[in-house]
């Protein structure tokens, strides 16, 4: 499960945040980093859960100060983090989702993404398509869009750009 995290993650927060300065790239990273890392350790665990990702939010608002740019691009991690649980699916296994808030104990589940099997080609090709839509709405065919997201984690919004730049009407 690769695309599929990434096409939801980055389609929600397209939709819900309508921010032009979000950092897609760190987004990327927090939306593959449940399962990167609870994989890596041997099943779903505790990157599975609410916690991680309010813990996650708590120490970028600690760590780093308010309007900082570092802040402001690195707040995508938690995001991207909280966007994976819900694509995941994650809440059906409510022992992991509420942990531990529901008892520290853990029964070992088997990571959702491999859980789902064959679905998953189902998933990667819709995620696919997903980022296919932010391709050509990001018009990311242009080299200084590739570069501007490169740089800045900023995707460049060819419709509503130019509605967001129009001067106010003067009365
Ligand atoms: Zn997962």
């Amino acid at each position: 499960m690769f695309f599929w995290f990434l096409g939801t993650a980055v389609i929600a927060v397209w939709f819900v945040f309508r921010d032009e300065k979000f950092d897609y790239r760190t987004l990327m990273v927090g939306a593959l980093l449940p399962d990167i890392i609870d994989i890596s350790t041997g099943g779903v665990w505790v990157f599975h859960s609410v916690t991680a990702s309010v813990v996650a939010l708590a120490a970028v608002m600690a760590v780093w100060r308010r309007g900082s740019s570092r802040r402001r691009s690195l707040l995508g991690v938690p995001i991207g983090m909280f966007f994976h649980l819900v694509f995941d699916g994650a809440f059906a296994n409510t022992e992991t989702f509420w942990w531990p808030f529901t008892g520290l104990t853990m029964e070992s589940a088997s990571v959702p993404s491999v859980e789902r099997g064959l679905l998953n080609v189902l998933l990667e090709v819709a995620g696919l398509a997903m980022l296919a839509w932010v391709w050509r709405r990001a018009a990311l065919a242009q080299p200084h869009h590739r570069r501007l997201f490169i740089a800045s984690g900023v995707l460049y919004d060819r419709i509503n750009r130019t509605s967001t730049t129009q001067e106010p009407p003067t009365c």
